[in-house]
C-alpha cells in the first residue's frame, strides 16, 4: 500500500475545509483501486477564523486528516514547506483549499507519475477568467520579465498545485532558503516534469488572501531570488552614464578652446535636469542593491521558516 499526502495551506478558510475534503474524497475510489491511501494535512497558517476548529471537527470524522497550526501567519510559502516536511507519503500533492486546484485532476496526475515515469506533475491554468484585468496584466508582465532575466523557467499561469514523488519532495526540501519562491524552486530542482493544463476555476467561497501589494512584493521576491540581472543592469547604467559624462567633459573643454564659452548664463535648466537624472539613476541602483542586501540579511539570520503552535 502506498501513501499519498495532500498538503492544504489554509489561511482563514473555515468555509472551504469541508468542501475541499468532500471534493477530494470523490477521487477516493480511484486511489482505492490503485491501493493508495490518503493523508490530508491542513496547514493552518495563523488563521484568525475557525479554521483550526473546523479541521479538528473533520478529524473526528476521518483519522487521516491532520492539522498543523502556525503561531501566526507565515505566508503560503512557509505553509507549503511545512507541509512538505510533515508529509510522510510516497507521493505528495500540494493544493489550495479554495478548490481552485481541482482534485479531479489528481488521478490523471497520479497516472503520469506512476505509469509515464514523471517525477512531478504540475498544473497551469490557461486563462485568468474572473480575475481583475489589472492583476492579469501585471501578472503577464511579471512572467515575461522574469523569464527574460532568469535561467530557471517560470511558467505563466503555473499553479502551486503539483503531485511529486518522494525523491522530488526531498530535493525541494533540500533547498532551505528563507526567501522562498516555489514556482522557481520546483523548476530549479530539475527532474522530469509534466504540465497539465486546465481552465481557471473561480474560488469557491471566501475571498483571495493576496492583495495587489502582497503579490507585488512576492513578484519582487521571485525576481531577486532567481535572477541577478537587476544588479548587472545597475552596473551597466552606471557605466553608460560615465561614458556620457566623459563625452560631455571633452566636448565642453574642446568647445571652450575652439569657440570660447557662448552661453555665459543660460544652461541652468539643462544642468538641473542632468543632476536630477543622475541622482535618480543613483538612487535606483542603490535601491536594487538594497533589495539584494535585504534578502541576504534575512537569509543570513537563519530564522526558522515557520513556528508551530499545535500539531495533531
Ligand atoms: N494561503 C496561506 N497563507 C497566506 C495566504 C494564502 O496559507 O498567507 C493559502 C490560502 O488559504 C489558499 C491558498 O494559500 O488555500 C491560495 O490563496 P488564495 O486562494 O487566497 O490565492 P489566489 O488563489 O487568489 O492566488
Ligand atoms: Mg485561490
Amino acid at each position: 500500500m502506498k501513501l499519498l499526502s495532500v498538503i492544504v495551506p489554509c489561511y482563514n478558510e473555515q468555509e472551504n475545509i469541508w468542501d475541499f475534503y468532500f471534493e477530494l474524497m470523490k477521487t477516493e475510489p480511484f486511489f482505492k483501486e490503485q491501493d493508495v491511501d490518503f493523508e490530508i494535512i491542513y496547514i493552518n497558517d495563523g488563521s484568525v477564523d475557525k479554521t483550526a476548529g473546523v479541521v479538528k471537527d473533520l478529524r473526528t470524522e476521518d483519522e487521516r486528516v491532520k492539522l498543523v497550526s502556525f503561531s501566526r501567519n507565515f505566508g503560503k510559502e512557509a505553509a507549503m514547506y511545512a507541509g512538505l516536511e510533515k508529509a510522510a507519503g510516497d507521493y505528495v500533492a500540494v493544493m489550495d483549499c479554495d478548490l481552485q486546484d481541482p482534485p479531479k485532476l489528481l488521478p490523471e496526475m497520479y497516472k503520469a507519475v506512476t505509469e509515464e515515469g514523471y517525477d512531478s506533475v504540475a498544473t497551469r491554468r490557461v486563462d485568468r477568467k474572473g480575475e481583475p484585468p489589472i492583476r492579469s496584466f501585471f501578472a503577464r508582465m511579471f512572467y515575461k520579465l522574469i523569464n527574460k532575466m532568469s535561467k530557471t523557467e517560470i511558467v505563466d499561469g503555473a499553479r502551486d498545485y503539483r503531485l511529486m514523488t518522494r525523491q522530488f519532495v526531498d530535493a525541494v526540501l533540500s533547498v532551505k532558503e528563507y526567501n522562498r519562491f516555489s514556482k522557481g524552486i520546483f523548476g530549479w530542482v530539475g527532474f522530469k516534469n509534466k504540465w497539465i493544463e486546465f481552465e481557471n476555476v473561480e474560488r469557491r467561497k471566501g475571498e483571495t488572501k493576496w492583495s495587489f501589494w502582497k503579490l507585488f512584493a512576492y513578484a519582487l521576491d521571485g525576481i531577486v531570488a532567481f535572477s541577478t540581472v537587476p544588479l548587472a543592469v545597475a552596473s551597466f547604467m552606471g557605466m553608460l552614464l560615465c561614458f556620457v559624462a566623459v563625452f560631455f567633459i571633452v566636448f565642453i573643454v574642446v568647445r571652450k578652446f575652439a569657440v570660447g564659452d557662448p552661453n555665459k548664463l543660460v544652461g541652468w535648466s539643462s544642468t538641473a535636469c542632468i543632476i536630477l537624472f543622475a541622482s535618480g539613476v543613483q538612487l535606483l541602483c542603490v535601491g536594487i542593491l538594497g533589495q539584494y542586501l535585504s534578502k541576504t540579511y534575512l537569509e543570513v539570520k537563519k530564522r526558522p521558516l515557520y513556528i508551530i503552535k499545535e500539531e495533531i
